[in-house]
């Protein structure tokens, strides 16, 4: 009779309170503070340098400096957030919130100006070898001597 009791206990519990599910995503979804999402960049401050790309572990971003291209393709993160730590301008962060679901995998790209190269200076001419100089040049004739 008391295990019954607590049965009964149990669905009245039950039926007055919430639903511990959610009706995602109808319901937007809560993200617990520090969860790994997605990785942003704050592109603005992103120098191209392309550090990010040469440490991620599963090659998901690819850098062009000269191209002024930066990409991320999603589906191949695992959020390690190793490329937040190597970034040295530190516009790389990882922020609540995974990737949409989809049938494909997509790059995100992002892009800037390409800012012109600046000309390289001329190179300083060589100072001529004596020895060649001196071979080129045609043999001076000596002064005619004065009557
Ligand atoms: S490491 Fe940072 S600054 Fe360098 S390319 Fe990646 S996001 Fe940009
Ligand atoms: S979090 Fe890890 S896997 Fe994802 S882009 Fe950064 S380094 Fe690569």
């Amino acid at each position: 009779m008391a295990k019954l009791m607590n049965f009964t206990g149990t669905i009245l519990k039950n039926l007055f309170s919430k639903p511990v599910t959610t009706k995602y995503p109808a319901e937007p979804a809560k993200y617990p503070e520090r969860s790994r999402g997605h990785i942003e960049n704050d592109f603005d401050a992103c120098i191209l340098c392309g550090l990010c790309m040469r440490n991620c572990p599963t090659g998901t971003i690819k850098v062009s400096k000269p191209e002024g291209m930066w990409k991320i393709n999603r589906f191949d993160c695992i959020q390690c957030g190793y490329c937040t730590l190597k970034c040295p301008k530190k516009c790389l962060h990882i922020v609540p919130g995974y990737q949409t679901p989809g049938p494909e995998k997509q790059e995100e790209v992002l892009t800037k100006p390409v800012e012109a190269a600046p000309p390289k200076p001329a190179a300083p001419a060589k100072p001529a070898d004596p020895a060649k100089a001196a071979a080129a040049e045609p043999e001076k004739k000596a002064p005619a001597p004065n009557a």
